[in-house]
Order: structure tokens, then sequence, then C-alpha cells
């Protein structure tokens, strides 16, 4: 039946959203997009195995929401949670958790009142330092403490007028995606803004940068308290997908804006040329005050000593860094930082390689000298942390794809395996072979003394049989019983057959046998009558 029987009246019927996505499927199409998404919002029916889930993550939202509502934590309970995953950064850790339980414990206090009584000034908070030591981390470990959306982007990425490049209040739809629609819970996230430095609106030649002070004064508005419209007026899908809602009435329901009051922003970025800068300012100024050329040269991390004037002169806008009033430099990490990072890091990128050998059943062991060279590797690349997932890498490359098809049950690394990754692999997988290669034998000699007592019948097999049947449990990973009681299936029989004709109770299994069991078998049962 056509789809005109079906529905002859079709072409007076009003238009339908799936009409509606195909008609727009198709028109980006004849514009040469050949696949894309329109996300259609709204929960699927009841029927749906997805409603189970859903109900699961709106109890959980709950949960974080009565969470936030009765916020009780103190900085030193958010310390020592950070102290499980974060090491080092002490600093960073005293001040953002203090940040942290002020903020949420405002919320819960203005959750209380009107909001014209609440004159409360947001602290947002600056991080400096280099790249890899945990700034992001810190944040990260933050928002699943407290359970709230957390968002991180690049600064660079934005641009003044949101058209080329993405516009800042994308960062607050970002977080009511994040927090699955719930505009309650993204009211409460957290922003994470990196390499904030290249906003300077100061360029390397010392000229102004527009593009850079207009990005700085967007994210001003944002940090402030700005309502941002949850439809972008850019994206086009996001556009559509309104249109949509909004033929199925949900539009009405739906809340359309999220102010950012209650957002917790942190900015944060490696500032390496202030470091510079700074230090030129103490060494200046610090001559004949007191300080010595030692005491200044304790002060390796001279972004600890940044004031709002060196973020002034470094191309901030003086109302865009006075809304950072929280400033904390994270610090360099260094070998033992590191080493400590690999053994007592909840998040450590060990667990996950111990994990990932695990997978195949393989137990890894790794003493002391070995973490001590992982960790100066690491720190010769100069990326902080990052440098440990670079090193482990390239250090187990090559034993993660060859032993897991080997029967490698477990191998200790030592410093020498960090020296000489592949050396050691070498010897680990020969010795691998080697007790491999007895455990078979043994097995073997199993096999033979179970057909033994099951028929009163010696198998004895030569070496060569022997060296062929371990080479085949190798190249196929079968066990010795099993490939055995396949080869030999028919030999109990056909054995039982020889013996009614020669009496013979012992029989040599040779690598001809091996190779073509049941031919050979055949072969001796002739041979046995003709006799
Ligand atoms: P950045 O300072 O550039 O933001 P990240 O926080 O993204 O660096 O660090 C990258 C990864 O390195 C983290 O996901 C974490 O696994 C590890 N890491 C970095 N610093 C630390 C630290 N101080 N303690 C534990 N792990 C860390």
């Amino acid at each position: 039946m056509s789809d005109k029987e079906i529905n002859p009246d079709k072409e007076n019927q009003p238009i339908t959203i799936d009409d509606m996505q195909k008609q727009v499927q198709d028109m980006f199409k004849g514009l040469g997009a050949n696949s894309f998404v329109i996300p259609i919002t709204g929960k699927p029916g009841p029927s749906s195995d997805q409603s189970q889930t859903d109900e699961v993550e709106i109890d959980e939202t709950k949960d974080i929401l009565e969470a936030i509502k009765t916020f009780g934590l103190k900085p030193k309970e958010v310390t020592e949670y950070l102290d499980r995953f974060v090491i080092k950064q002490e600093e960073a850790k005293k001040v953002l958790s203090v940040a942290v339980c002020d903020h949420y414990n405002h919320i819960r206090e203005s959750i209380k009142v009107s909001e014209n009584e609440d004159s409360y000034t947001k602290q947002n908070v600056i991080l400096l330092g280099p790249t890899g030591v945990g700034k992001t981390y810190l944040i990260k470990c933050l928002a699943n403490l407290i359970g709230v959306p957390f968002v991180k982007a690049d600064a660079t990425k934005f641009s003044a007028t949101g058209y080329v490049g993405h516009d800042v209040e994308d960062l607050v739809r970002d977080l009511v995606k994040l927090a699955d629609g719930n505009t309650e819970l993204a009211q409460y996230g957290i922003i994470y803004i990196d390499e904030i430095d290249k906003i300077a609106n100061i360029t390397a030649d010392g000229g102004r940068d527009v593009s850079g002070r207009g990005v700085q004064i967007n994210l001003l508005k944002l940090m402030e308290d700005s309502d941002v419209n949850l439809q972008s007026q850019t994206d086009m899908v996001a556009q559509l997908e309104m249109a949509m809602d909004s033929m199925h009435g949900g539009a009405k329901k739906k809340k359309t804006s999220i102010n950012t009051r209650n957002i917790l922003f942190i900015v944060s970025g490696a500032f390496d040329k202030m470091s510079g800068m700074i230090q030129k300012r103490l060494e200046g100024s610090q001559i004949g005050f007191g300080r010595s050329a030692e005491e200044l040269a304790l002060t390796t991390n001279y972004l600890k000593e940044s004031t709002t004037a060196d973020f002034i002169k470094y191309g901030f806008e003086p109302e865009f860094i006075g809304r950072l009033p929280i400033r904390v430099a994270c610090e360099e990490l260094l070998p033992n930082d590191l080493e400590h990072i690999l053994k007592d890091s909840e998040g450590s990128i060990l667990k996950q390689y111990y994990s990932d050998f695990k997978g195949y059943g393989i137990d890894v062991n790794l003493d002391k000298s070995a973490l001590e060279n992982i960790a100066l590797k690491a720190f010769e690349q100069k990326t902080g942390a990052r440098g440990l997932m670079t090193v482990m890498e390239q250090l187990f490359r090559n034993f993660k794809f060859e032993l897991p098809s080997t029967s490698v049950t477990s191998f200790e690394v030592t410093g020498s395996t960090v020296s000489d990754p592949q050396f050691a692999l070498e010897q680990i997988m020969d010795l691998g072979h080697e007790a491999r290669s007895e455990q078979l034998h043994n097995e073997l000699l199993e096999f033979a003394q179970n057909f033994r007592h099951e028929t009163s019948i010696k198998l004895n097999f030569n070496t060569a049989a022997e060296k062929l049947l371990i080479e085949e449990c190798f190249s196929t990973g079968t066990s010795m019983n099993t490939l055995c009681s396949e080869k030999f299936e028919d030999y109990q029989f056909g054995l039982g057959l020889i013996i009614e004709q020669l009496g013979k109770k012992s029989f040599t299994i040779t690598a001809k046998m091996v190779k073509n069991p049941d031919k050979e078998l055949s072969d001796k049962i002739a041979h046995s009558f003709r006799k």
C-alpha cells in the first residue's frame, strides 16, 4: 500500500516534528553537510528502558541539590579530600577549600533570603602556575566532592563577538547540558577557564589587543551577575530545537535563561612572562629593604608575590582582575613529588596501568628504583605530572602489546627496566617461555598418567612430539590437556584394537602422530591386523 493510500489527505495534515526534522536534514544535505544530529529533548515514554535511568538521575540530582541546600563541609574536610588525589599544592588546597566552603555556605544561606537581601560579593579565584601541576585536577576533585557540574575551557577559544570562535556564554550553556538540562543544578556549577593569561590585552610587541579586552569584558559580565539565554543566538541547531520544542509546548514550561550569580568561576594561567616581571620588581624594590640576594633566590615561585598592579601591567582590565580577589600560585612539581603522585595519589596513572595489565591476568610490580627513574624522566619533560603519562606510555607500550599473548602472569619493573624497556621485555618473555614450557611438560605427563589410569595403556611422548605439542599450546593458547584430548580422542578405542591384536600395552607417540593423529592411528591399526 502506498503512503497516499494509507493517508490520502496527507498534504492537508499539520506538519509533524518528524517531517520537520526530515526537511531540515534535507536542507542541510543540500548545503553539503552529510551528517549532523539534532538532539530532541524531552523524556522518552514510560515503557522505554531509558526512563529507569532517568529516574535514577533525577534522584541523584535531587540528592545533590539537597546536599547543596544543607552544605556543611569545613575547609579542613575539603582539604583532606583533596589530599587523597592531589599531591603538594598545599597553599592552593587551603585557599580553594576556604573559597569553596564560603561559596556554598553562602548559597545555602541565600536560598533562605530574597534576592534583594543578598549582598554577598562572590569571590572568584585565579590560579597561577605552570602546566601539569594539578590546577584542573584540583577543581575537578572539588566539583566531584560537591557533585556539581564542572566545565573547563581555554580562554583562547573565545572571541569578543562570539561570531568567530565561541561565545563566553556557551560555558554556562555547557553547564546546563552537563546537568542534563537541570538549570537549578547548573546554576551552582563551577566554570574553570584556563590560559587566561592569553587574553591579556597587551600583545607580545607591547601593543593593545582589542579582542583580549573584549573577551575580558564579556567574562567580567558573566562572573558578576548576568542572565544567560539558554539558546545561543548563533547556534542554528539549538534554535531549531527550540522551535521543535515549542511545537510540543515544551518551551513554555522550560526555563529559557539562567543567572550566573551562584556559579563559581575559577580562572588559571601559567603567566610565565609575569614571573620575570615580578622578579625584576622585587629585586629592584627590595634592595636596601633588608632582603638579601639569597633570600630572593629562594623565592623561585615569583608568582606567589603577584599584586593587582602586576596583573594590570600584564594587560588585564582593573575591573576584571578585581573580580578575581582570590589568588594562589601552584608550585612546580619536583621529581620527588612526581614519585609521590605515582605511589600515593588515588588517581595515579600507575593504578590505571595495574588494572590495564590485570585485564589480561598479569600482575605488575614496580620497585622503588623504577618509580624514581620514571619520576626523573617525567621531570625532564617539563610538563609536570603530564610527563608521567608520556613516560609510562613509552615504557609500557611494547609490554602491553606483547605480554597479553604470552604465558607471563606477573613481572617486576626495576630501574633498569625503565632505562632499557626493550631488553627487559625480551628477558621477561624468555623467562615466561621457559617457565610455561616446564608447566606444559608437567601437564603432558599428567595427561599420560590419566590416560593410563583410564585405559591401562602407557603413552610415551618422544622429545619431538612433546616439542610440537608445546609449540602448539603456545601458538593457540590452549591448555595441554585440551589439546591432547582433542588430538588423541580416538586413541583409547584405536589402541584398544591394537592391544587385542598384539597384546602390547605401551605406545610411543611420535611427531608424525602429533601432526596427523587420525591417519597415523589408522595406519597402526591396519598394520597390527596385517601382522
Ligand atoms: P594543569 O595544572 O595544567 O591544569 P592538570 O591538573 O590537568 O594540570 O594535570 C594533568 C594530570 O596530571 C591530572 O589529571 C592528574 O592526573 C595529574 N596531576 C597533575 N598534578 C597533580 C598533583 N599535584 N597531584 C596528583 N596528580 C596530579
